[in-house]
């Protein structure tokens, strides 16, 4: 089984890798093995957690009710070509990316679903419409650009969907808009509006309820006032992750869900775990008390110590912040911590206390014992940026049992 294990890897070496295990086969013991061939440095992606995530958020959903996922930036850092053919198969209705490029990428990899992008550019329209992408409109410079080149080449009905500031104030139009906005729409026949939209500011604290129910107000207003004025059916959203989960009575037609998609939930939801950093013990040392460890002579150390030398570093996108004892990381269920400065592609863990630790060892730096949102706290920042940093040497692997 390993053997064969080793030819399928050599061959798509570059590639991204989904490992499948029957149940008749030991599960952890194939992953490590196949981990140690891979990378020392992996961030694990699992399928089963992703899959019950989205379980969770449907049913806060009506059963009517669509699910756009946000696969933005590499699908949160994970790797939006594997997750998008994940949630293609899970009958997700809807994907949106920021970027043209992020759209085509999934287009080449033969993603079929519906795909919003967030952020288009005006240079970007014509790759839009080559690779089936639906532009979010938000000025009327983008699109008159759209308009221009629909015409340009002769199409009708191409799908586009309009965002409306409601306080945000990043993109979109406002209720002055709507008047001039409708009309150039009805008589812009190679247009179809299928969705009207907003973005809350801050869902996820009670602080704001005042202010979130007040952006929905508005929303529901201009969205109405547009509907109307067009005189076709046209899908409603506003909510994302943590509206899904305090604001369910705002689902409209349509809710876009990123962050649940990985395990946080603003509230104290039963999600899962998805993505876990991990690596392995390349080296340990022993250090006599009064040396120091790494540039600058930051770690210094009060006791003959053993330290150990693990492969990642800032470069990985293990912020430099975490050094110095600011983080531990967790080696057979125990928590250790750094020593020293984060280096480019190394940092260094104090394992003194440790009595059986050998090289080799499997190392987690977040996981389901140390969460993202662990980290996030450490750095006085937010999950979604501990996840989108994980830089992309680092292998994804993804597996689903
Ligand atoms: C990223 C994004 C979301 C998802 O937000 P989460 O907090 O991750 O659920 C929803 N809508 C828009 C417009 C976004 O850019």
């Amino acid at each position: 089984m390993i053997f064969c294990c080793l030819i399928f890897f050599y061959r798509i070496e570059n590639r991204a890798i989904l490992v499948k295990i029957s149940s008749k086969y030991n599960s952890s013991l194939l992953l490590n093995r196949l981990r140690l061939l891979v990378h020392d440095t992996i961030l694990e992606i699992d399928f089963n957690a992703l899959y019950k995530n989205v379980t969770y958020f449907r049913l806060k959903l009506e059963t009517d009710t669509k699910l756009m996922c946000m696969v933005k930036a590499s699908a949160y850092g994970s790797g939006s070509v594997e997750v998008s053919r994940a949630l293609q198969y899970w009958h997700c209705d809807y994907l949106a990316v920021a970027f043209v490029d992020e759209g085509v990428e999934l287009r080449r990899e033969g993603i079929k679903m519906p795909i919003l992008v967030l952020d288009p550019s005006v240079d970007a329209l014509e790759r839009i419409v080559e690779y089936n992408l639906e532009p979010e409109i938000y000025s009327f410079r983008l699109l008159d650009s759209m308009l221009n080149l629909l015409r340009r080449l002769g199409k009708k009905d191409y799908p586009i969907h309009l965002k409306f500031d409601t306080g945000m104030h990043r993109a979109g139009f406002e209720e002055n808009d709507i008047e001039d906005l409708a009309s150039l729409l009805k008589n812009s026949s190679e247009v179809k509006v299928v969705s009207v939209y907003s973005h809350l500011v801050g869902s996820d604290d009670e602080v704001f309820d005042e202010f979130t129910e007040h952006q929905i107000s508005y929303f529901n207003f201009c969205a109405e006032k547009i509907k109307m004025r067009l005189g076709y059916p046209v899908l409603k959203h506003i909510l994302n992750s943590s509206g899904i989960e305090r604001f369910s009575s705002f689902q409209f037609d349509m809710v876009r869900l990123g962050i649940g998609l990985w395990g946080i939930s603003c509230l104290d939801g039963n999600l899962s775990n998805v993505c876990s950093l991990k690596t392995k013990i390349s080296q340990i040392r022993k250090v006599k008390s009064g040396d120091t460890i790494g540039y600058s002579r930051k770690g210094v150390v009060t006791r003959d110590s053993k330290i150990a030398l693990l492969p990642l570093g800032y470069a990985d996108g293990i912020d430099r912040r975490l050094g110095n004892g600011n983080l531990s990381v967790w080696i057979n269920g125990t928590p250790y911590p750094t020593i020293g400065n984060i280096c480019m592609d190394l940092m260094m863990v104090d394992l003194t206390d440790a009595p059986n630790i050998e090289e080799g060892e499997e190392v987690v730096v977040f996981g389901s014992k140390q969460s993202l949102s662990d980290i996030a706290e450490k750095l006085a920042t937010i999950p979604y940026e501990v996840l989108t940093s994980i830089s992309p040497r680092v292998r994804r692997v993804y597996f689903d049992e």
